[in-house]
């Protein structure tokens, strides 16, 4: 079939800014959901979040319960009989709903790549369904171990073998892109893809291993710095508020559908240099302790050496600069911590 010209149906473009408009977030109790949530209903939106809280929370999204815009269904993303109808009463979808974490999806494979390949399936079918503008979260994790770094989205990915548990989470992410393309190409369904680069900000829990939390936890507690690895390997962090705010731009730009987006910061560290910086800032008490991948994960276990966007393309389309370089988000993950831990009495951390 050849490639259909033109959008056959209005995008945000045609409609104007003031409008209030009615957004569905899936995942929206999680960790970059309620952010999200919050940033759509700052903006005069209605927010409708679904989530299972199998991984979402809802102490995440309890401050917003009160906004008359906004609304909480406790329900899977895959429930046909919940989806089309908010589906149908929405005027765009946020697809945020995800297993989560390097640690989730080696203790639960089979969880993580059904539920990640069937919630995507039913949000792409249902708002192909009502012709619905559509936002899906894909990763980093889609770059695989390439080192060709900074990554552009046209890049060739470099996967690990499937006997690697790790891999399936970004090839599940792999299959979500392909198929919300798929949709694009087929019918014109306006669907934008968002490949995150790791995200932090209040909120996260170090639960399902995300280190930015667990490292400042384990600062302010005194307790060693995990180290995994030789510490060598390198991230970018992207505060939520940042992304969340890139997201919000995207699903309604007239150029975003189609196409495919790094979404970060590209402010490289190494995770070493990362415990440094959180030690330091959390109050120089800990030691750093250095833990092999095999011990930290499984035997065999996969890292990346280093990730960092290429940034250009989402630059060149939308207007995103980044509010908060490490050192301001990593003030800001700690002093949430502190707080949180001063709340639960200093007890045992979420991520322990
Ligand atoms: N990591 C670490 N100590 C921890 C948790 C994670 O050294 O307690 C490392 C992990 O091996 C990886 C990096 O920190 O190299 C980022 O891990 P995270 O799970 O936050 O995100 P990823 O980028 O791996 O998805």
């Amino acid at each position: 079939m050849p490639p259909i010209r033109g959008a056959l149906r209005p995008t945000f473009s045609d409609i104007s800014m003031e409008q209030k408009l009615n957004y569905l977030v899936t995942g929206g109790a999680g960790f970059i959901g309620s952010h999200l949530c919050e940033a759509l209903l700052q903006q005069g939106h209605e927010v409708v979040a679904l989530d299972d809280l199998s991984t979402g929370r809802y102490e995440n999204i309890a401050g917003l319960e009160s906004n008359p815009g906004f609304s909480l269904i406790v329900e899977s993303d895959t429930r046909v009989e919940t989806l089309d109808p908010l589906v149908r009463k929405a005027d765009g979808v946020f697809h945020l709903a995800s297993a989560v974490g390097v640690r989730l999806i080696i203790d639960k494979p089979v969880y993580t790549v059904r539920s990640m390949i069937r919630g995507v399936d039913a949000v792409l079918g249902h708002c192909a369904r009502y012709r619905k503008p559509l936002l899906i979260t894909s990763s980093s994790e889609v770059y695989g171990k390439s080192e060709n770094v900074p990554f552009s989205e046209d890049d060739d990915r470099l996967m690990g073998p499937t006997t690697m548990r790790r891999w399936s989470y970004a090839s599940a992410k792999a299959v979500g892109e392909f198929l919300a393309l798929a949709y694009w190409h087929e019918s014109r369904l306006p669907v934008v893809v968002a490949r995150l680069f790791n995200v932090v900000g209040p909120r996260q829990t170090g639960q399902y291993g995300m280190v930015v939390p667990r490292f400042a936890r384990q600062g302010l507690k005194g307790e060693p710095i995990t180290v995994f690895g030789d510490g060598k390997q390198t991230r970018c962090f992207a505060h939520v508020k940042d992304t969340v705010g890139a997201l919000a731009q995207l699903i309604e730009h007239p150029g975003a559908p189609g196409r495919v987006f790094n979404v970060g910061n590209d402010e490289e560290i190494t995770i070493l240099d990362l415990a440094e910086k959180v030690r330091s800032k959390t109050g120089n008490r800990s030691e750093i302790r250095m833990i092999p991948y095999s011990e930290a994960y499984v035997s065999g276990f996969e890292d990346m050496r280093r990730r960092v966007p290429d940034l250009s393309k989402l630059r060149a389309l939308i207007e995103f600069k980044p509010q908060y370089d490490l050192d301001a988000i990593l003030d800001d993950v700690i002093r949430h911590e502190r707080a949180a831990m001063k709340g639960s009495g200093c007890g045992k951390s979420e991520g322990d």
